[in-house]
């Protein structure tokens, strides 16, 4: 708690403004100035950023196409000793990014200081897998006489594009597995995160990846975003937002007369948690209230659907109902502060609208009461619960802090885990139960990369709990587990007489 006093004090010493352009040597943008605004409080201007223009765009990728081949033939473990160098610029900076996180991206600060330690562990993790895998050639059994090796390399220009729900922690996963496998890298940051990203390629400039190896597109995804994914220069993207985003991403690759790209796709999920009556209400209750509310609901990780069993559903709606009361919504940078707000106005709106129709066609459970004096001025949203019949109900991913309540009797399990896989996501799922045939029931049939037993299910530590989903979800492979970085490299089996 007094580390947490301490950081909260140093945040409010570091007020900005942070003012971003394109990060491209030879271009100056002429694109858009755009004002970032305060989620928490929209009177106050946290900085501004240029846009990239098309010209800006395009010698991005003629620098990187130029810079690629060199920086791949660095060996591993240089460019994993620049990734952990700037790992540890992180850590010693992290009052600036905390203070960033909560300012342009709403985060609480332990939300924000959670973001920062994933981020140095994704530095630190990608680092440790390039010197494992690529540090050496494997050498392959063959006929007398001759020498058989498979190298791992870059495979040429890698594009990331983020999105603003993890503006440090998935940016610079992506942008440093991108590096560490031999690749020239352009990040492309989400709209509504762009100073963070800006701050981020900064530290691993000085962290000493050249400024042509890694550049840094701000700008809209329908024109930026689109520009890169149509170049045929473009060897791959990692990309990481919503399942529309991917499906437009995979359509513009697909449509160029070039070579097929790579496309690593991280996207949306309509996630449930299992609850039979064998689980304690308490347990149940505490652990959805964090998977569905932390954050603000804004996690692609979040619950958006308990499934109760009917013997225990009254005493569950019951005591989240009494637990929601409690939460208290307000300035992220407050460490009272439970719920933060949403991260703009189009997200609101959905949930706006969401909320009327769940007012008329659903029993609403809970909503927790806005204090006007503390949320009057940003885009804040109230968690809400509502009472549904069936997931049918849902018809697209609720990005936001409301949960579905869905009530089932005991010969149903097997009717549930088919609703969720029928919902095409694959993303997150937890189950409470304390009888080991019914985990094993579940969790062998439903179609999810992760599933949570009897704790909440967001957070996924690098290294030890890969992370990424199934179907409607993602492609694979998992972020911050061991195969991730072999997707973003190509092998060359040389075959010496
Ligand atoms: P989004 O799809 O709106 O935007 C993501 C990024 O794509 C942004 O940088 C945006 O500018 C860019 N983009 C938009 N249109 C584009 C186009 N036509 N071409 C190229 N790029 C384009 O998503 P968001 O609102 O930023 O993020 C929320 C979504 O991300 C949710 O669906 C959430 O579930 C998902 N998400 C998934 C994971 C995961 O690990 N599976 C993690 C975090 C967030």
């Amino acid at each position: 708690d007094n580390e947490l006093k301490a950081l909260a004090e140093a945040i409010q010493s570091k007020s900005g403004p942070w003012n971003a352009e394109p990060l491209v040597p030879g271009a100056k943008s002429t694109g858009a100035t755009v004002q970032v605004t305060n989620p928490a409080d929209r009177r106050q201007t946290v900085g501004s950023y240029v846009t990239a223009d098309s010209a800006t765009v395009d010698k991005a990728l003629a620098n990187a196409v130029n810079a690629q081949h060199a920086w791949d033939r660095l060996p591993a473990a240089s460019r994993a000793a620049i990734l952990e160098h700037a790992a540890e610029q992180l850590e010693a900076r992290r009052g600036e990014f905390i203070a960033l996180c909560v300012r342009e991206a709403g985060k609480s600060l332990p939300d924000a200081i959670a973001e920062i330690r994933e981020a140095a562990d994704f530095l630190r993790y990608y680092a440790t897998m390039a010197r494992r895998l690529f540090g050496h050639p494997e050498q392959l059994p063959g006929p007398t006489g001759e020498s058989n090796q498979l190298f791992l390399n870059g495979r040429g220009v890698f594009v990331c594009i983020s999105p603003w729900n993890f503006p440090l922690a998935i940016f610079l996963g992506q942008v440093s597995a991108a590096l560490a496998a031999g690749n020239a890298v352009i990040a492309k940051p989400a709209e509504q995160t762009s100073l963070i990203g800006y701050v981020a390629v900064k530290l691993l400039h000085e962290a000493g990846v050249p400024a042509d190896v890694l550049q840094y597109l701000p700008g809209d995804g329908a024109t930026v975003g689109a520009a890169l994914t149509r170049d045929p220069r473009v060897a791959g993207v990692a990309f990481t937002g919503s399942t529309e985003t991917a499906w437009a991403i995979n359509r513009a690759l697909a449509a160029r007369n070039a070579p097929i790209a790579a496309l690593i796709a991280e996207t949306g999920g309509q996630n449930a948690m299992i609850a039979d009556s064998s689980a304690l209400p308490e347990q149940i209750v505490k652990d959805v209230i964090s998977s569905a509310f932390q954050s603000a609901g804004q996690r692609c990780s979040a619950a958006r659907v308990l499934f109760v069993q009917e013997d225990i559903a009254d005493k569950v709606s019951a005591m989240l109902a009494g637990a929601m009361a409690e939460l208290k919504v307000g300035d992220p940078g407050q460490l009272s502060t439970d719920v933060g707000p949403v991260i703009d106005e189009d997200a609101k709106k959905i949930l706006v609208d969401h909320a009327a129709r769940m007012d008329k066609e659903a029993k609403k459970i809970g909503e927790v009461t806005l204090d006007p004096a503390t949320t009057g001025h940003g885009t804040f949203f109230a968690p809400r619960a509502y009472e549904i019949p069936g997931l049918a109900t849902l018809t697209r991913e609720i990005f936001g802090p409301v949960l579905h309540v869905i009530r089932w009797k005991a010969d149903e399990l097997p009717k549930v885990v088919e609703q969720i896989n029928a919902t095409g996501y694959g993303l997150t799922l937890g189950i409470h139960s304390r009888i080991d045939d019914t985990v094993e029931f579940i969790q062998s049939r439903a179609r999810v990369g992760n599933c949570y037993v009897n704790r909440n299910q967001i957070g996924a530590v690098v290294g030890v709990q890969p992370f990424g989903g199934e179907g409607l979800s993602g492609t694979g492979p998992k972020a911050g587990g061991p195969h991730y970085l072999l997707r973003f490299a190509g092998e060359r089996t040389l075959t010496i007489n």
